[in-house]
Order: structure tokens, then sequence, then C-alpha cells
């Protein structure tokens, strides 16, 4: 066996080692070596807007989270089954933000583990298997997952215990009676879906669904949706799942939770990403009962879960959306950049509309709601690139930009994303 040939670039040595597979953003691929707030800098020394990553929640390399990382690291790090306050201070910090009832929480490492647990829990407690999720969803990598995933590539069939439903999107300029027509038709394909699953002897275990539907492309879905769901799962036995791996932290602007935007409380909520400025930590959080019954018939333990290093970085993100306001930026903000936007839908006639929700907006490309144009989306990704701004897209047919930057982005931020863009859409042309 003789070795490779070493590679020379970088990117040859990553195909190498990684697989040629392994997922890269823009043709000519960013190579980025530090980051600052919202900025991240490559190689070459030059600047770039972060206007796609939520992970660095509080701005990337925030210093009290580095501070907090670094301190906990030369004291302490180790598994949870040893008394440290730490993970004490954290956890009720993190449920203080919680509705009264959803009192209890489970650490995780990742939205996957949180999601996955978050099901375990659901089919324990109901004794059903069957899910209804949204169609073009996703949820996370592992197998139960995959098998609910409709929203990306995975070669796991949609589960026999798996509805995929679609969700109402009332974005355009609907009469009333158009809009209740739309609620009716998704509420009635959900009641098909419980019946299905009841019929084929799965019954209801939950519905789980992320609050801002942010693979599904940002549609508008009505509270009223997300109610009737709810009322009809818990009607047929089963739970409710809120995964605020995207919503979560204050992102939506209007409140901390993406669910609290349509007035129902969760019987499970699951986080991840910005949970941890970067550092893997995720939770699943619960009632006091449904805790109770899962540990007391498994014993759950999760060697990495809940560390005090975890437990010091997520405590630094929950201060510094405190003391910095970032729920009341990323409102106001949002606000301003979907304005700014408008005035670009109003210009192009490959725009069709603005998405989103306090710091997690998009803009839907396309000729009109039926004629999607992922082709024009991905040229304005790419150009945004050499603008030095970064941005991607998402949604069933690619043509959704995706903009959802660390929560502590400025209007003067927005100012300069939007200059951006309106140079890229005259290039463009239209
Ligand atoms: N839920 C949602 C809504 C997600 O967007 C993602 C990741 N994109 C996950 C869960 C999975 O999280 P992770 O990659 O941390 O496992």
């Amino acid at each position: 066996h003789t070795p490779a040939a070493p590679a020379d670039s970088l990117l040859e040595r990553r195909s190498a080692t990684l697989g040629p597979h392994a997922m890269l953003f823009y043709t000519s691929p960013l190579h980025v070596v530090s980051g600052n707030g919202v900025w991240l800098r490559d190689v070459d020394g030059e600047d770039y807007l972060d206007a796609y990553n939520n992970v660095p929640h509080v701005g990337h390399c925030h210093p009290r989270v580095v501070d907090a990382v670094h301190t906990q690291l030369g004291r302490l790090n180790i598994h949870t089954r040893y008394l440290n306050e730490r993970i004490v201070d954290y956890a009720e910090s993190l449920l203080a933000t919680f509705e009264p009832g959803l009192d209890r929480v489970f650490f995780t490492n990742s939205g996957s583990e949180s999601n996955e647990l978050a099901l375990r829990i659901a089919r324990q407690h109901t004794g059903n298997t069957g899910l209804i999720v949204s169609d073009f969803s996703y949820h996370g990598n592992t197998i139960a997952l995959a098998e609910l995933t409709t929203g990306l590539t995975v070669k796991e069939p949609l589960g026999r215990h798996v509805r995929a439903v679609r969700v109402p999107d009332l974005a355009g300029p609907l009469t009333e009676a158009a809009r209740a027509d739309e609620l009716d038709k998704a509420l009635a394909e959900v009641e098909k879906a419980i019946a299905s699953l009841t019929a084929t002897g799965h019954g209801v275990s939950a519905a789980l669904f992320d609050p801002l539907f942010s693979t599904e492309g940002l549609p508008w879905v009505p509270r009223e949706y997300i109610q009737g769901v709810a009322r009809l799962v818990r009607a047929a036995g089963g739970l409710v799942i809120a995964d605020e791996v995207q919503s979560g932290f204050g992102r939506v602007g209007s409140s901390m939770w993406g669910y609290q935007m349509y007035d129902v409380t969760p019987d499970l909520v699951t986080l991840g990403k910005p949970m941890g400025n970067g550092h893997p930590v995720g939770a699943v959080i619960t009632t006091a009962p449904l805790s109770d019954e899962f540990g007391a018939n498994n014993l759950y333990f999760n060697t990495f879960a809940g560390n005090p290093v975890s437990a010091a970085a997520a405590t630094a993100v929950l201060d510094i959306i405190e003391d910095e306001q970032l729920l009341a930026n990323a409102r106001a903000v949002g606000e301003y950049v979907r304005g700014l936007l408008q005035t670009l839908v109003d210009r192009h006639d490959f725009l069709v509309g603005v998405r989103g929700r306090g710091l997690f907006f998009g803009l839907e490309v396309g000729t009109s709601p039926t004629d999607p144009r992922p082709d024009l989306a991905k040229e304005i990704v790419e150009r945004m690139r050499t603008k030095k701004v970064l941005i991607s897209k998402v949604g069933r047919d690619d043509s959704v930009l995706k903009m959802r930057p660390p929560l502590v982005f400025s209007t003067a931020h927005a100012d300069l994303l939007v200059e951006r863009l309106t140079e890229c859409l005259g290039e463009i042309g239209g």
C-alpha cells in the first residue's frame, strides 16, 4: 500500500482526509482564521461581515465567553456525577427563562442529541412511536432523526411511523377567507396524519417543529396553526416538542423562545447551536413529571454533557444576552433590516418578498411566488462573498436568501449588508 502523495493545498488535503463530499461553502472556499463580533477574517487579512452564522450568538470570540471558558478549563473540567455548582447555577438561570412547569433540564452536546432524547422521552411517556413533522424540515443526524428528515438528502427512507405535513405559508397578500381556507386545509392534513398513524398502530408520540421553520425556507406560519397542531396532537395522546436549535435564545426578537410567538407551551424544548457560542452544548427542557418518569426507567448518562466548561460558556452567553440587551437588539435591528429589504423587493422584479423574524431574515428570490429562481439566489450569495459579506440560501427550492447574523448585529451592520446587496442586485439587473 503506497500512501497518497501529500497534497499541497489546504483544499486538497481537506478533500483527501475529510473526503470530497465534506460540505464547503462557495465556488472559491473561504479560508477563515479568526473572528471578532460580527466579523470574520480570512487568511489574507480581509474582513468579512458575517450575516450568516448563528452559533456565535453573542459575537465571534466574545471576550466574556473566552474568559469564562479559559478560567473554568484551568480550574476543573469533569462529568456531572460529582457535585459542582457551575452546572446547577446554570440550570437555574436557564430554567428561569421558561414558563413555570418547564422546570427540568437534561444536558446534551448537540441539537441532534437533544432531539433524539426528546423523542425517546415522548415515546416512553406515550407508549406510541408515531411522529408528525413539517415537510422539508431538518432536526439532526442520528438514525431516528434521519428517518424524519425531508429537508436534506439522506439515504434513510422516511420512517413508517413518520408523517411529514406541509405547513401553511400565509406570507402573501391573502384575503381573510383565503387565509382561513389555507389554515383549515393545513389542519385537515394534520388530522389525516394522526388518523393514519392511529390506523397503522403507531399512535402519536409527538409533533416536532422548529418555530422558525428555517430549513423549510421561513414560511409565515400563523399562530392558530401551531395552536391547532398542539390541540390535535395532545388529543391523540401525543406531546409537543419545540426544536429551538435555530429559533432559541432571543433570535426571534419578540421573545426568548421561538414557540412563545405562538402562545403554545410545549412539553419538551430542545436546544443547541447558540447555547455555548460555539462551545458544543445542548439541552432538553421538560416538565418535572416527564423528567421523573424518564429518570425512573432509564439510567441516562452523557459523558461530556453539562460539564463545568460547557456550563461556564453557556452561563456567559445568557449573561451577555441580558447585559447587552440582545433580545431587544434582535427585535429592533430585525425590524430595521426587514424594512430596508422590503425597499429592494419593491425595486426588483426577481424578488418576491421578505421573510423571517427578528435576526433571522430572508429574501425570497423568484419572478413570482410560484416561480423560484435558485440560480439567481446562488449568484447573489457568490457575489456577496466577493463583496465580503457572508449570507446563504435555504428552502424547498433553495431560493430564499438566508441571513442570521450574531445577535450583536447593529443597524450600521444592517446598512452595510443592504448596501452590498443593493450593488449585487443592480449588477444582476432588473
Ligand atoms: N434542529 C435544527 C432546527 C437544526 O437546524 C439543526 C442543525 N442545523 C439541528 C437540529 C441539529 O443540530 P446539531 O447539528 O447540533 O446536531
